[in-house]
C-alpha cells in the first residue's frame, strides 16, 4: 500500500493543492465559495518561481526553502496577507499551498507516515 502511495505521490501532491482549497471555500466562504475558491486557486502561480529553477520540474526536490517565493520571508508575508480582510484569501490560498508542499517534503523524506491519515 505505503509503495503504491509513494510512486503517486506527485499526483495525489497535485489533487490536493485543489481538494484542499475547494474544502477550505466550501466550509469555510460558503456562500462566497466560488469566489475564495478561485482566488485560491489562483494563488497555484507562486509556483511561477519553479521558472528559476534547473531542471524546472524535479520530483524529488523539496520546493520549501529551495524555490525563491517558496522561503522564510515570503512565508511570513502570505500569514501576514491573511490577518486582512482584502488580502485574506489570497494569503490563505498561500498558506494552504506552503503547507501541502511542506507536507510532501515530510513524504518525500519519510519523516511522515502518510498511512497513519488513513
Ligand atoms: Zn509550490
Amino acid at each position: 500500500m505505503m509503495e503504491l502511495l509513494n510512486e503517486w505521490r506527485g499526483q495525489i501532491h497535485l489533487v490536493l493543492h485543489v481538494v484542499v482549497p475547494l474544502a477550505v471555500a466550501w466550509i469555510f466562504f460558503q456562500a462566497l465559495w466560488k469566489k475564495a475558491f478561485s482566488v485560491m486557486l489562483t494563488t497555484m502561480l507562486v509556483d511561477i518561481d519553479h521558472l528559476l529553477a534547473t531542471p524546472i520540474y524535479q520530483p524529488d526536490r523539496c520546493s520549501i526553502g529551495f524555490h525563491p517565493l517558496h522561503t522564510e520571508w515570503p512565508i511570513l508575508l502570505y500569514c501576514i496577507l491573511c490577518a486582512f480582510p482584502k488580502t485574506r484569501l489570497i494569503g490563505l490560498g498561500l498558506v494552504i499551498h506552503m503547507i501541502l508542499d511542506a507536507g510532501d517534503c515530510m513524504w518525500m523524506k519519510q519523516t511522515i507516515n502518510v498511512l497513519s491519515f488513513f
